[in-house]
């Protein structure tokens, strides 16, 4: 048994009259950590686990320490998470609610990371938030679970932080004789590294994050993301914090699923019916979710955004 589920498939009503065209969701917010990131993280931490490892370490605040944590926990390996002082309540609560040990420490993730590394011993095995082979075998299970449906959708929409749910879903495509299947990779501003990357034509390092869709802050996307750009149909695009904030929202008042706005920003194409949807029949989208935002922090920062467009 793995650790993630096969996730529902359904085609959305109030999404596909929004984008003017089948718009079917992929609800990976439905996993139990609360994000895709259990599939290649929970494949990862089994192999890791049979070739002996004592302890899981990582450096990760987010959903890949909260999958992590997850991990560790059904497969009864104790997990140690270090996390940056930034990190909030919320998601401290929820690696706590885990039994993750957790180790606060620097200004950012910088510091918590070379903290992390410092510390790994022999036994342990350190679980990359997104750059490692096994997690993208592992994400590439979602479209395994795609190939055995009757839907071939034209184009696949998801959300990019470091590339690794991107690298999981080519593989996945290619391994199923999908790999014609184009991808629109989304971002936000300030947290646009695969976007820079393409436009630069190699692979670019943000100076820093200013997005509120923190799940999508990595500086330097990874290698095989941008090494996919020049072997497979992708797109990308770049949208708003407030785009992604306002999708959040309809998303929770159409499907009462609440995601965090790195989800939102992928929601916000369908709902801001994007011209790159325009002619395409049938669109998947990949609701990546998340866990660490909450519906008070979602309309604070909705409000505080509001504030400074206005
Ligand atoms: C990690 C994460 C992403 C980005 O995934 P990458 O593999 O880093 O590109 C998107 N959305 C959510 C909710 C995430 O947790």
């Amino acid at each position: 048994m793995p650790l993630h589920i096969a996730t529902p498939l359904l085609e959305s009503r109030p999404l596909s009259r929004a984008a003017r065209c089948s718009v079917w969701l992929k609800l990976e917010a439905l996993q139990a950590p609360g994000s895709f990131k259990i599939r290649g993280i929970g494949a990862a931490c089994e192999e890791y686990s049979r070739r002996g490892a004592r302890r899981f370490v990582s450096s990760s605040g987010g959903n890949a320490g909260l999958a992590v944590a997850y991990a560790g926990r059904r497969l009864s390996i104790p997990v140690t998470v270090v996390v940056p002082e930034t990190t909030s309540a919320r998601a401290r609560e929820l690696l706590r609610q885990e039994d993750a040990e957790i180790i606060v420490h620097g200004d950012s993730w910088h510091e918590a990371n070379i903290r992390a590394l410092s510390m790994i011993e022999e036994s342990d095995a350190f679980v990359h938030p997104f750059d490692d082979p096994l997690l993208w075998h592992g994400h590439a299970s979602l479209i395994d679970e795609l190939a055995s449906s009757t839907l071939a959708p034209d184009a696949i929409v998801l959300s990019v932080g470091g590339g690794g749910l991107l690298c999981g879903v080519i593989e996945g495509l290619h391994r199923n004789g999908l790999g014609h299947i184009p991808v629109i990779a989304v971002e936000t501003e300030g947290a646009a590294s695969f976007n820079r990357s393409r436009q630069a034509g190699r692979l670019v390092e943000l100076e820093k994050i200013t997005s509120i869709a923190t799940s999508l802050g990595a500086k330097r996307v990874c290698e095989q993301a941008f090494q996919w750009s020049k072997e497979h149909p992708i797109d990308s695009l770049v949208v708003s914090d407030g785009a992604a904030l306002s999708a959040c929202e309809r998303f929770l008042a159409d499907h009462r699923l609440l995601v965090e706005p790195a989800c939102g920003a992928s929601l916000s194409l369908a709902y801001d019916a994007a011209p790159e949807l325009q002619g395409l029949a049938t669109v998947l989208f990949i609701v990546c979710g998340g866990a660490t935002a909450t519906i008070d922090q979602i309309r604070e920062w909705s409000a505080a955004n509001r504030d400074k467009a206005s």
